[in-house]
């Protein structure tokens, strides 16, 4: 069933929504304050930056949820990585749910990516600045925002309706920039005190400034190299040219065969996927791309589905004889990298195994194939027939106004897929605070303070709504 075949749920009463937002509205100040206060605190993750910035960082945001007065206990701790290294410090905080209420798991980071050279600063990255509608510094959007929006929506929550029924965790990881190194170790230690039946990771992107969305779609990704092998050794070109094959040959006439006249993958078993995507004029991918004059998009449908939806295959590397060492001889093997982006709802090892089929039945003259460095990343699709998702989205239009898009990405957030594995029943929502002018991890990183008061109020009238709706329900929240 689609989101449009279900009856959308109700709206809130008028007095409860306004009453959320003028909560919002008068907490806004003190939420940009504490927020310019953790971009202060320089909580780079990586090797290389003191960690002790990353341990403040952790500490201020504990405090803030401790002063909020509504949960059990809040901790601030540190797992091990998979190499035995300690990693950074994450916060975690749990207030159990009422009986029959559900609990609520909100994600947000709070550690940052390197500044970059600090001439490429407009101000200052340590030191937030306002210049008209946005808040400049590093962490100001990517995460540091996220992890204010729910301090401020749950603030905000309290002082307009007292003290929350739904049970409410808080997940603030340390080291989301730095590969999420301790996430499996985090999750395992304290698998009891997360356990959640909603999980908003807030910690993506906005269609615009005007218009919300939720991120309903990752690709994943195979990755591999290929060696293409068809003679025992080199020969000279001119002696056996035309009667043997090399394996430049091979190696180009095998991966032409990997698309369609028109730029399509057109490896069989690779599957896309079939959901609805919005319109958007060429220009915009012309423009994004760098597209030369006279030079075509590939692929067919619309341009987002292709990008979200579909999957692409890309040669992105290739070890062969240059072109200043390249003497009259027959290349007796070739290795290519492969990169393939995967179509959400395709298990990552079946699409290698339909890649490698396609190319095995596909080498010509029978040469040789030898698949090395295998690298598998899973795609994420968050079930949308979940009721947690038609009230987000019902949140979102509310507090925002305006219809929500459900957008997909092109890339990956393993991080998603390891929530969702270890917590199979819980409905996975992707929020965030950033829009198309964020420029995270980039210099000159801001916020835009209209979409932060705009996502604080989202997660407040979702909570609340989530509320309504587990004590209308009792225990069928799942
Ligand atoms: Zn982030």
């Amino acid at each position: 069933m689609t989101p449009a075949e279900r009856s959308a749920p109700a709206p809130l009463a008028p007095e409860t929504l306004a009453a959320l937002r003028a909560s919002v509205q008068h907490g806004l100040p003190r939420a940009i304050a504490e927020l310019s206060e953790l971009v202060r605190i320089p909580s780079v993750s990586w090797d290389g930056f003191d960690p002790g910035h990353v341990q403040a960082s952790a500490d201020r945001t504990a405090d803030l949820l401790r002063e909020l007065g509504v949960f059990d206990e809040v901790l601030v701790d540190r797992a091990p990585a998979p190499d035995g290294t300690l990693g950074q410090p994450a916060v975690l905080a749990r207030r159990a749910a009422a009986p029959g209420a559900a609990t609520v798991l909100l994600y947000a980071h709070h550690d940052v990516q390197p500044p970059g050279a600090e001439s490429d600063w407009s101000s200052p990255p340590f030191e937030p600045t306002l210049r008209g509608d946005r808040l400049y510094g590093r962490g100001v959007a990517d995460d540091k925002a996220g992890v204010m929006t729910h301090v401020a929506a749950i603030r905000a929550l309290v002082n307009a309706a007292g003290e929350p029924e739904v049970g409410l965790v808080v997940f603030i990881e340390g080291e989301e920039e730095f590969g999420s190194r301790s996430f499996g170790a985090l999750l395992e230690r304290h698998r009891d005190l997360l356990a959640a039946d909603v999980i908003v990771v807030a910690d993506s992107d906005n269609w615009s400034i005007d218009t919300p969305s939720l991120t309903v779609g990752l690709r994943g990704n195979a990755t591999f190299s290929l060696t293409v092998s068809t003679l025992e050794h080199a020969s000279h070109s001119g002696m056996l040219g035309g009667a043997v094959p090399d394996a430049m040959l091979a190696t180009i006439a095998l991966l032409a065969t990997l698309h369609d006249a028109d730029g399509a993958v057109a490896v069989a078993g690779l599957r896309s996927h079939d959901q609805r995507v919005p319109s958007i004029p060429e220009q915009r991918v012309r423009d994004e791309a760098g597209l030369l004059d006279g030079v075509s998009t590939i692929g067919r449908g619309e341009l987002l589905h292709r990008l979200w939806a579909q999957p692409a295959i890309t040669v992105t590397g290739i070890d062969a004889p240059s072109v200043q060492n390249a003497s009259n001889t027959l290349a007796p093997s070739i290795t290519v990298k492969i990169s393939a982006r995967i179509a959400p709802g395709q298990a990552p090892d079946e699409a290698f195994a339909a890649i490698e089929r396609h190319l095995r039945a596909h080498a010509p003259f029978g040469a040789h194939l030898a698949f090395a460095s295998i690298d598998l990343g899973a795609p994420f699709l968050v079930d949308t027939s979940g009721w947690a998702v038609d009230e987000a989205l019902a949140a979102m239009e509310e507090a925002w106004g305006t219809e929500p898009q459900q957008v997909g990405v092109g890339g990956s957030i393993p991080f998603i897929a390891q929530l969702a594995e270890t917590f199979p029943e819980a409905q996975v929502l992707v929020t965030g605070v950033e829009d198309p002018h964020t420029r995270a991890h980039s210099p000159d990183e801001s916020l835009h303070l209209g979409v932060f008061q705009r996502a604080i109020l989202t997660e407040a009238v979702l909570v609340t709504r989530i509320q309504r709706r587990a004590r209308a329900q009792g225990h069928d929240v799942h």
